[in-house]
């Protein structure tokens, strides 16, 4: 990785202000999945074991007003004082003269929680003397949060303009494994790419192809390429709009793609639906695919048999629904097994890699959907772009 760390700064007696990805899922005002809070706590710990004090700042959900309490990052800060075991601060706000008077007041070791930067709406809109607000807080930044760093806020990039700025080891692992995807990937290297609409993933796709051997294409997505190859995809998720773009990739790279060759079809949009397996060039009038059937697995489970790197991003099915989630769930399992490097793109998928229970089986699972689908696509993510070069 060719951005610093904490690892290549002074962190010794410094107050530093750390971005995290605290937006973790909540109800009746308790945190209901630490995960992404344990996802912090490798930085966190070299941090205060550097004699630093820590201020940890990150957004939580989408509040209107800084009187939307439910927002509030009181409960992450419980949790991850419960997780250190050690006592951790909790300011009124993230700007102001008593923060500022408890950022100062810090020693050593000690942690202060900031409040939801979302209660300002400058943080979204990246505002500069915002920015500075933050910044004057303390006197490193690290950003450990991969899964904001898509979006260029206050916290995520115009803070980096104020202080020095170095990653911390989440954000770090996640650029090496994603980077290999983008950059030097290992062959063979098979993608497999799912979900619902090709619209939103048209760039990854075409980024993808430039790199990998194959492409696997399931999901709803593989509608839109099955019907531009003529087939009657009937009442299945079918693109109109893209069916010409489907046209162009399919002429290109016809060897690279691989598509469904059979599927399992329901006769509504029901987790009660009736089902059958048939052939792709065979959905009677009326019935839609939502997963792919057991000859498309067969044929996953001969593409992925030598794959050096295989980068997964989207469910090959609905597989919310129990009775078409068996694509998905055997393509997590071929991935447990495989001796590849495995890459999960966030969202979907990893939920997907976790419901199937095989996760920890992964090389990598990445903490951010939005931000991995954009780094996959070969952008440079405005967080980490902000960050000191090595
Ligand atoms: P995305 O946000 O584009 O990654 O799409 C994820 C969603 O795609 C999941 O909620 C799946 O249920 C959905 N999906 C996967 N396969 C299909 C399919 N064959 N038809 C409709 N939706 C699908």
């Amino acid at each position: 990785m060719n951005k610093k760390t904490v690892k290549d700064i002074d962190l010794k007696n410094k107050r530093v202000l750390m971005r995290v990805d605290f937006n973790v899922p909540m109800a009746d005002g308790k945190v209901t999945d630490d995960k992404r809070i344990r996802a912090a706590l490798p930085t966190i710990k070299y941090i205060l074991e550097q004699d630093a004090s820590l201020i940890l700042m990150s957004h939580l959900g989408r509040p209107k007003s800084a009187s939307d309490s439910e927002f509030s990052l009181r409960a992450a800060s419980e949790t991850l004082s419960s997780l250190l075991g050690s006592p951790v601060q909790m300011a009124p706000d993230c700007i102001g003269d008593e923060v500022e008077k408890m950022a100062k007041a810090l020693k050593p070791k000690q942690v202060l929680m900031l409040e939801n930067t979302r209660y300002h709406p400058e943080e979204e809109k990246n505002d500069l003397d915002f920015a500075k607000k933050l910044a004057s807080l303390g006197e490193v930044y690290v950003n450990d949060a991969f899964g904001s760093a898509h979006r260029a806020h206050a916290s995520t990039e115009g803070i980096a303009r104020f202080l020095p700025a170095v990653s911390g080891f989440l954000m770090e692992q996640e650029l090496e494994y994603l980077g290999r995807a983008v950059a030097n990937p290992e062959h063979p290297y098979i993608a497999i790419l799912g979900g619902a609409k090709i619209s939103d993933k048209i760039l990854v796709v075409e980024t993808l192809l430039s790199k990998c051997d194959k492409l696997i294409i399931g999901g709803g997505m593989a509608n839109t390429f099955l019907s531009a190859q003529g087939l009657n995809m009937q009442d299945s998720l079918v693109e109109k709009e893209s069916i010409e773009t489907a046209k162009t990739i399919l002429s290109k790279f016809a060897d690279k793609l691989i598509l469904p060759v059979d599927a399992i079809i329901a006769d509504k949009f029901d987790a009660n639906a009736n089902t059958q397996t048939v052939n792709v060039n065979s959905i009677p009038t009326g019935w839609r695919m939502l997963d792919v059937g057991p000859k498309t697995i067969e044929l996953y489970k001969k593409e992925l048999s030598n794959a050096k790197l295989i980068v997964w991003n989207g469910p090959v099915g609905v597989f919310e629904m129990p009775k078409f989630a068996e694509g998905t769930f055997a393509l997590a399992k071929m991935l447990a097994e495989s001796k590849a490097i495995t890459v999960i793109g966030g969202g979907d998928s990893a939920s997907a890699v976790k419901k199937a229970g095989v996760a920890k089986q992964m090389t990598h699972v990445s903490t951010g959907g939005g931000a991995s689908l954009e780094f996959l696509e070969g952008k440079e993510l405005p967080g980490v772009a902000a960050l000191l070069d090595k």
